[in-house]
């Protein structure tokens, strides 16, 4: 089994999901006591979301760069980006390594293409969703086109995963919230395209396929390292 590098913290609550869907699926291909093989570079992420917040992506370039050099010289043989928004430096991360950077819309595209749907919603945070880096990424590679909601919207999904998901708070309300923009937006599909958004929401609570980028991530890791 390879091991996984995983970038972390971004925020903890989600990387939690990570290294339970990584160990879990590795138990299930390799049974007995086995788990997943990895290393953890977990950041703080106030410090991450004032980068962020303030414009500065050259700034928290150089500590995902920094983090990832470790992880690979401590000996990861791939690295994941556990969180959807900081794939916006994910060419440059990957440049400054050796290892392969699994990119997280690589590993979603697979499942969205199988089920056909042709409008899948975006729901991320406001770099995601109104950035280039991910939506031009998916239709650049993979011929996916995603609609993302309105500006309104766009502000109570971002406001929800900053101020409540990622502090770990998971409030009825703004679930009922979520789900009542994806029935206005009238998509046929739902990308989970923040790594928070399945602590919230799940395919049970939609009538339309919904596509976690957490786990589809975490599964192409574990492909990836048994493979
Ligand atoms: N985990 C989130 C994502 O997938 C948001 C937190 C972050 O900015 O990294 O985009």
């Amino acid at each position: 089994m390879k091991k996984i590098g995983m970038l972390g913290g971004m925020s903890w609550e989600s990387t939690a999901v990570y290294y339970q869907h990584l160990n879990r699926l590795a138990r299930q291909r390799l049974g007995g006591l086995h788990s997943a093989d990895l290393l953890l570079w977990s950041f703080d992420f106030a410090e991450i979301e004032r980068y962020q917040s303030s414009g500065d992506w050259r700034g928290v370039t150089g500590l995902m760069i920094d983090a990832a050099q470790s992880l690979e010289r401590g000996g990861a043989q791939c690295l994941l980006i556990c969180t959807n928004t900081m794939h916006k430096m994910a060419t440059e991360v990957q440049a400054s390594i050796d290892i392969p950077l699994l990119h997280i819309a690589d590993a979603s595209a697979p499942a969205i293409k199988q089920a056909a749907v042709s409008n899948p919603l975006l729901l991320a945070t406001r770099y995601t969703m109104e950035q280039d880096f991910y939506k031009a990424y998916l239709q650049r590679r993979h011929n996916i086109q995603v609609m993302v909601p309105d500006a309104d919207d766009r502000t109570t999904v971002h406001n929800i995963i900053y101020e409540e998901l990622c502090r770990g708070e998971i409030l009825p309300d703004s679930k009922n919230k979520y789900l009542d923009i994806i029935i206005r937006s009238g998509a046929d599909g739902v990308i989970f395209g923040c790594t928070e958004v399945g602590l919230l929401l799940s395919q049970q609570d939609l009538s339309v396929p919904a596509f976690d980028t957490t786990w589809l991530h975490a599964e192409a890791a574990i492909d990836f390292a048994l493979q």
